[in-house]
């Protein structure tokens, strides 16, 4: 059969070879992931902060960040899952977890075999973490989760979520629970896999819980805990995305430079242009400002000192440094900058969302003002 359409005559055995091109493509994006994944968990990436003794790297969270921005100076979606399964999954485990829970949720989570996510944002409420609408009520010796947790990071590459739950409404925010919920489980379905602007290389979707019941030793922390859990847990969160923005950055400040040096306009390359050498001494700037901030803020937290305001300005620098050096970058390159041809673009798409995830900018804004305002306030 023939259709014809405004791109040409378009046969449906064409339409079906192509969709099975594009499956096959697709298994190999899945396999090349994880291979990625695998090789990172052997370099000891997937788990940095974690001791040796539950089989992570031991080390600190500076040598963390500079590992984030150097992946994610090569590819941004590789970057994400990484802190996600550093910061969001491991992170809080290891903090408020048993040991019990530390030898069974963390270890199989370093090496790459397994990798974890973070469910706290649903549907309803993303900056206002604490409207949680996701409920988990105890029945004999088990929890049962019901509701459904949206936009969750490495959600169809994921063996295990940490996921919040209310367990008494009245309470709000202070009756949110956190869970260990190994993947799969009966009871919880993943929704479709988002098509996204940016890092599409990693999955996300929704996570659905309907009468998902897991044991009640899968309680992280006391019960009400939740919300402290998640937060806390967010400040370390905030340190790797602002190194996954250091390193879009960084590879899109790296694209301008190496093209600038090479076009030719006026008979000259255009890195002879006042007007380019002003862009470029902009974008350093932005960029090695952030990555001060970034640093400060992980060495404050292998302090052992409070950090929330430090990671909050670091991400709130670093991702509004590389939405711009991105955006700079397009236009130092032209037309080249608009087309997949060259990365710039893809820099500028995968800039945008550390301006979104874990905390907008309004809401970075709004955790620093309240912080400086309590420290004057004394
Ligand atoms: C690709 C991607 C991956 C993600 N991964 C995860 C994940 O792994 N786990 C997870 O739990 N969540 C994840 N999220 C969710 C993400 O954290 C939320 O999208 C984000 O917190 C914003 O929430 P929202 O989308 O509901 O926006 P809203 O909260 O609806 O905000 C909409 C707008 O209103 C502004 N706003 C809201 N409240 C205020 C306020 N008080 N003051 C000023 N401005 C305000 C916001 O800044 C924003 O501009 C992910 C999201 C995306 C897009």
């Amino acid at each position: 059969m023939e259709i014809s359409s405004h791109l040409g005559p378009f046969s449906v055995s064409q339409a079906a070879a192509d969709s099975r091109a594009f499956a096959l493509l697709l298994l190999y994006c899945v396999s090349l992931l994880n291979l990625l994944i695998k090789k990172m968990g052997a370099l000891g990436l997937l788990a940095m902060a974690v001791p040796e003794k539950y089989k992570g790297a031991g080390l600190d969270c500076l040598a963390y960040t500079v590992a984030v921005e150097e992946i994610s100076r090569g590819c941004a979606s590789t970057g994400v899952v990484m802190s996600v399964n550093n910061s969001l999954y491991l992170g809080p485990i290891l903090k408020f977890g048993s040991e019990e829970q530390k030898e069974k949720w963390i270890a199989p989570f370093t090496s790459g075999d397994k990798i974890g996510c973070f469910a706290l944002s649903e549907p309803g409420n993303g900056s206002d973490a604490g409207a949680a609408s996701t409920v988990a009520q105890l029945v004999g010796d088990e929890w049962v989760l019901n509701g459904t947790k949206a936009w969750i990071t490495n959600a169809w590459d994921a063996s295990a979520t940490v996921v919040f739950a209310t367990t008494d409404k009245s309470l709000k925010h202070k009756g949110i629970s956190a869970f260990l919920v190994p993947m799969p489980s009966p009871g919880l379905s993943l929704g479709k896999k988002e098509d996204k602007l940016g890092i599409r290389a990693s999955s996300t979707a929704n996570l659905i819980f309907e009468d998902c019941r897991i044991p009640k030793d899968n309680l992280l922390g006391k019960q009400g805990m939740g919300f402290k859990i998640a937060m806390q847990t967010l400040d370390s969160g905030r340190i790797g995305i602002a190194s996954q923005a250091l390193g879009i950055a960084q590879a899109a400040l790296d694209c301008a430079v190496d093209y600038a040096e090479k076009r030719m306009a006026f008979g000259h390359p255009i890195t002879k242009l006042q007007a380019i050498q002003f862009k470029l001494a902009d974008m350093a700037v932005a960029l090695e400002a952030a990555r001060l901030l970034t640093w400060r803020a992980a060495t404050q937290s292998d302090s052992g000192e409070p950090y929330t305001k430090e990671a909050a300005m670091a991400k709130l620098s670093a991702s509004e440094a590389a939405t711009f050096i991105s955006h700079q970058a397009i236009q130092i390159l032209g037309g080249m900058g608009y087309v997949t041809e060259m990365p710039a673009e893809r820099h500028y798409r995968d800039a945008r969302i550390t301006e979104i995830y874990e905390g907008t900018s309004e809401i970075q804004r709004l955790v620093i003002a309240g912080q400086l305002l309590k420290a004057y306030r004394g």
